[in-house]
């Protein structure tokens, strides 16, 4: 008899078999639980003896099918750098199924990395260790920073090597995720002209993350709710210097949770063209491009919805409109709102907008740290003076006159400027996952099979806004010599 770790549920797997594929992953030769996330486990229910027991351990690597489980890969399309591609899909992930939280919502318990599936095409159906502890870092690291994202909840090495640029070791990674339902996954039924099942997901959707459905217009609520979500999201990734890299259809989530990890990385210094993305020539996922391209992607998940907004396709089209042409207010008062919270600014004035361009501009071409410029700018509020803007600035004046502006502003805001301060250390982090610390991490990880550095790190991202005098290391801008300019989509 199988030990039961956890309680599944297969809500997605019920839905029609268009919908995925039935699939076990494929065992691997060697499994190693390299880390777990005890934590989340705690939130997942999932018994913590898991990891005592072999069989426990086995389920991480896709060796034992825990109880329950009716694997499946999901069937998706997508638009990928504004190519249409109609079959996508799970090429190597199985969901296991689906698990009941503490706070009594549904997630998906998935391994990536699991082996081939119908959606393969050419790929291995495997993933190299390092990008999977790029994922496990970066979206763990999102979501102490407050920010939607899919969590990891364990990293397994397969003891396998796979195939890139060169022989690498291999690795299973396992996401949570409240679901895996891509705009892509809208655009796969809707390309198809299967109306009965691009209906059966809407309505599917609907029950899993919405509440309070109105029985009119079903379909213009959802429309609406992945287009406020989706603001809320993007808006939040460029007030931390965020770059998702591969902002496709398929990898932009309903539930506006982050997802995929691959090119992904925070900017160092600021500048609003920065690209991190070998693959990206033409900036199309640059950080400040984020917002228009999320308006891209939204438009296309409006159009993928319009066989059902509507019996009637004028009335579709109107319904799509209206909900589109609000986003780019919408999107730019709350980009707004995270941006002036970062300046201790929570009132709202005319002279805002220009008070915050003026200080991007500063960073700009002072060619300053974005996450330390926010972080240090309150010292401002507390001492005399600051070191990191006194060294790094060059027209003192400018930056002087700046800031008695900003604080001629931050009167209004009726707190001392004690509270501001202490406000504005909630706000801006000091420790992100910057990108040198991350391939150095990787790095000594994969080549030395040393995870030290990986667990200390993971500890001091759980307290991204707190100060730790024996953690400052990771809280300094590269050197010169140690920036990492790229990353490489090779997962
Ligand atoms: P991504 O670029 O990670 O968003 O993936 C795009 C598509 O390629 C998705 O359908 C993935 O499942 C698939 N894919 C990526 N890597 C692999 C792989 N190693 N084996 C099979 N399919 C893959
Ligand atoms: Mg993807």
């Amino acid at each position: 008899m199988k030990k039961e770790f956890f309680k599944l549920s297969n809500s997605y797997a019920k839905l029609p078999k268009v919908f995925y594929e039935k699939i076990k992953p494929k065992p691997v030769k060697n499994p190693r639980l390299i880390h777990f996330n005890i934590n989340l486990s705690k939130e997942l229910n999932i018994d913590p003896n898991i990891i005592n027991e072999e069989n426990g351990k086995l389920i991480f690597s896709g060796n034992i099918i825990p109880k329950g489980a009716n694997p499946i890969a999901m069937a998706y399309a997508g638009h990928q750098f504004g190519n249409f591609v109609p079959q996508l899909g799970d090429g190597r992930a199985i969901l296991l199924g689906e698990l009941f939280a503490k706070n009594g919502e549904r997630y998906d318990l998935q391994l990536k990395g699991s082996g081939r599936t119908a959606f393969s095409r050419n790929g291995d159906g495997r993933s190299p260790l390092g990008p999977v502890i790029r994922e496990y870092l970066i979206s763990e690291s999102l979501h102490y920073l407050g920010i939607n994202s899919t969590r990891s909840l364990a990293i397994v090495s397969t003891g396998e090597d796979v195939f890139r640029e060169k022989r690498m070791p291999g690795g299973v990674l396992t996401r949570i995720a409240s679901s895996h339902i891509r705009i892509g996954t809208f655009e796969f039924f809707s390309y198809k002209n299967d109306i009965k099942s691009l209906k059966a997901l809407a309505d599917y959707t609907l029950k899993r993350h919405f509440k309070n459905t109105p029985k009119k217009n079903p379909y213009k609520f959802l429309l609406k709710n992945v287009l406020k979500s989706q603001a809320e999201l993007i808006s939040k990734w460029m007030s931390v210097g965020f770059i998702h890299g591969v902002m496709n259809t398929d990898n932009t989530t309903i539930s506006g949770e982050t997802i995929d990890f691959g090119p992904c990385a925070f900017m160092d210094q600021y500048n609003p063209h920065q690209v991190f993305s070998y693959i990206d020539e033409g900036g199309r996922y640059s950080y400040i491009n984020q917002g228009k391209i999320i308006f891209w992607n939204l438009a296309k998940f409006a159009e993928s919805l319009l066989p059902i907004l509507s019996d009637n396709t004028k009335e579709s089209k109107k319904h799509a409109m209206e909900c589109l042409e609000v986003f780019p207010s919408y999107f730019e008062k709350r980009w707004l709102n995270e941006m002036k919270k970062k300046i201790g600014l929570s009132k709202h004035e005319k002279e805002d907008h220009v008070i915050l361009n003026e200080f991007f501009e500063i960073l700009r071409t002072n060619n300053l740290d974005f996450t330390l410029s926010f972080r240090k700018l309150s010292k401002y509020l507390t001492e005399v003076n600051d070191d990191y803007f006194c060294k790094n600035v060059r027209d003192k004046k400018k930056l002087n006159s700046w800031v008695s502006k900003w604080k001629k502003r931050l009167s209004k805001e009726n707190l001392s400027f004690t509270n501001l301060s202490e406000k504005m250390e909630n706000t801006n982090p000091l420790y992100i996952p910057r990108n040198h610390i991350v391939e150095r991490i990787i790095e000594s990880s994969v080549s030395k099979n040393d995870f030290t550095e990986m667990k200390r790190f993971l500890k001091v991202i759980q307290k991204p806004f707190s100060e730790d005098s024996l953690t400052t290391e990771y809280a300094v801008s590269p050197k010169k010599d140690e920036i990492v300019p790229f990353t490489f989509c090779g997962t």
